[in-house]
Order: C-alpha cells, then structure tokens, then sequence
C-alpha cells in the first residue's frame, strides 16, 4: 500500500520545502520505498537535493502532466531522478507555471497529477508532493491525488486566516473530488525555544482546531544548520546528524509511520459547510 502525502501551505517560506526532503529521506532511511514530487514551480526541492539547475532538466512533472494531458503514454520511471540518500525524485520547475494556465482548459483538469500517481504508485510505499505557496490549480491536483495533506506552520506568525482558507479548500476538495482526503496534522517549525511564540499558537491552535486535526506532538526548532542544507543537495541527517533538527524530522518520520499504521483519521470537515449544491 501506498500512502501519499501533499506538504501544503499557501503562505510561502514556513517550511513545506524542508519538510518535504527530510520527511522523505527519513522514511527512506526506516526502509520505506520513496518518491518525492517537486510540484513547485520554484523548483527549490529539486535544487535542494543537489539537482542545481531545475530549469535546464529535460523531464520534469510539467512535461509528464502535459503528455497525459494529451493522451500520451507516461512510463513509470520516465524523468525519475535518484538521490544519493535513497529517494526517487520527480522534479519540477518553471514550467509548471505554464502548465498551471493551461490547465484550465482541460478536461479532468483536476486529476492530471492524479492519473500520474495511478501509474508509479506501486513502486512506491510513500509519495509526498512538495506543494508551491498558492492554492492554484497544480495544488488542488495535489490535493486531489493525496491521502492525507501534512501542514507546516511557521511558529512565528500567527496563521489563523491562511489556516482557515486552507482547511476549508482541503474540505472542499475532500467533498468533491478526493472523498479520502484526510488532515495528517499541523507541524510546526522553526520554533524557537528561547521565546514563547511556539506554545502560544500550539495552545491556539489546538483550541482552534484539535478536536478535529491533530497538530504534531514533534516541532521542528530554528537552526541555521537546517537553513544551510538546501545548498548542500543533502538532508539534515547527513549536514548534522547530531544536530536537534535531524533528532526532531526522524521523530516526525516515526509520528507518521505509525499514524499510517493505525490508519488514524484527523479530519472531520464540518458538514454545516456544505450548501445544497456541494459548494
Ligand atoms: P516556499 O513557500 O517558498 O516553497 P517553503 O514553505 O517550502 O517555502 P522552505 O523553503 O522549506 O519553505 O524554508 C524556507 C526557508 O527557511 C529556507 O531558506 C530554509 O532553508 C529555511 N528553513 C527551513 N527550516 C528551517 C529550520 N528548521 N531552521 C532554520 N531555517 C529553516
Ligand atoms: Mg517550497
């Protein structure tokens, strides 16, 4: 079985990125089968793990996404890139900006992302989709593709708004594309232990939201070591093994294998907010 997990957060910078590759590397080194999709036009998953230049890579998500769009045949290792630490990466850059427009004329155009999945999903025992910071039509395809969606939230800002906005998109495609789609929790990083900030918005998120989504017992902390690997093309566990941050991404790998054991459920959406058309 397969699990596939989106890492979204339409507020941009709060940590989706780094999540995404050390989440993945950890699960990989628990022994787990893993691919990476970078669906970020940015293509900063890509160049974090050392594929410097995303923009000169010849196959990348958009050009699979694009061929399935036009009937095209997608071989499941096609565009696949390795790393070292061993993960598969589907990797992904500026044309998925172009794609994004495009898109919109599409027939299923909601499920493209998904019928990719479709055909490398059984080489796989984990997927996670590294989402850019919008809630624009590639991110909907990842949500409608997903199992569960792990949310970042950086412990600095207060993230009520952008947090309703978001859970109420993930209900909505809950009700109207994907009906599994699930909340895998709430994450917090780049907590910074000398201030309060972190226990403030856990304790308001949890009055917020805990009965309905689980908000990670794991935090991630502040670390210039964790900031410096996305130059190194490594993960944190080979930058600073010893280090607080690779201690608290191998404990988060240990949270979500287990919830996928126990096939937890974090996610009522409320049905108050569904209108007699399913809006
Ligand atoms: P975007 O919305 O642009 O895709 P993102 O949500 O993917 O951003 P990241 O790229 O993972 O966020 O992180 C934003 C910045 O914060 C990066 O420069 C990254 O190196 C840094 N960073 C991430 N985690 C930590 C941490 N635990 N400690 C210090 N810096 C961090
Ligand atoms: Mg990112």
């Amino acid at each position: 079985m397969c699990k596939i997990i989106a890492i979204a957060n339409q507020k941009g910078g709060v940590g989706k990125t780094t999540t995404t590759s050390n989440l993945g590397i950890g699960l990989a080194k628990q022994g787990k089968k893993v691919l990476l999709i970078d669906a970020d036009a940015q293509g900063s998953l890509t160049a974090s793990l050392g594929f410097t230049e995303p923009d000169s890579l010849e196959v990348t998500l958009a050009t699979i996404m694009g061929n399935l769009i036009n009937d095209g045949e997608v071989e499941p290792g096609e565009g696949i890139l390795h790393h070292e630490e061993g993960i598969d990466l589907m990797p992904g850059n500026i044309e998925l900006s172009g794609l994004e427009v495009s898109l919109v004329n599409v027939m299923s155009r909601e499920t493209v992302l998904r019928s990719y999945i479709e055909i490398v999903r059984e080489n796989y025992d984990y997927i996670l989709i590294d989402c850019m910071p919008s809630l624009g039509m590639i991110t909907i395809n990842a949500f409608a593709s997903a199992d569960s969606i792990l949310i970042p939230v950086q412990a600095a800002y207060l993230p009520v708004k952008g947090l309703q906005q978001l859970i109420k998109t993930v209900g909505k495609v809950k009700r109207q594309i994907n009906p599994k789609l699930e909340i895998e929790g709430i994450l917090l990083t780049m907590v910074d232990s000398r201030t309060n900030y972190a226990k403030d918005i856990s304790a308001m998120l949890k009055e917020a939201y805990g009965s309905r989504v689980r908000i990670f017992a794991n935090v991630i902390p502040i670390s210039v070591r964790a900031a410096e690997i996305s130059a190194e093309g490594v993960s944190i566990y080979k930058h600073d093994p010893k280090g607080k941050v690779a201690s608290a991404y191998d404990s988060l790998t240990k949270e979500v294998i287990t919830s996928a054991r126990q096939g937890d459920s974090h996610f009522a959406p409320q049905s108050k907010e569904v209108s007699a058309d399913g809006q």
